[in-house]
């Protein structure tokens, strides 16, 4: 699966609830989800944590990242295109 693949499934199955919604709100989700992903993180670190619930946080992160772009107008693969691959990407840090 591409990410434009993704982005199409996610604009598929949510559009209408994450668009009537608004992206002040999906941030909020967003972020929740991040701090899902460093808690698996924090749980893998200390030794008490599953590989699977750590790959599942990051496929939550993605699917609200993913939601952002479709609520905003922004196509992710072309975002990237333009950032990390034109030009030869970015000087530096990201
Ligand atoms: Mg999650």
């Amino acid at each position: 699966m591409t990410l434009a693949e993704f982005q199409q499934l996610i604009r598929d199955r949510y559009y209408a609830t994450d668009s009537a919604r608004g992206a002040p709100a999906t941030f909020l989700w967003f972020s929740e989800e991040v701090g899902e992903l460093a808690e698996a993180l924090g749980h893998l670190h200390r030794g008490d944590g599953s590989e699977d619930d750590l790959a599942a946080e990051f496929a939550d992160v993605l699917a609200w990242l993913a939601t952002l772009a479709n609520i905003t107008g922004v196509d992710l693969t072309e975002a990237v295109r333009r950032k990390y691959l034109d030009d030869g990407g970015p000087k530096g840090t990201k």
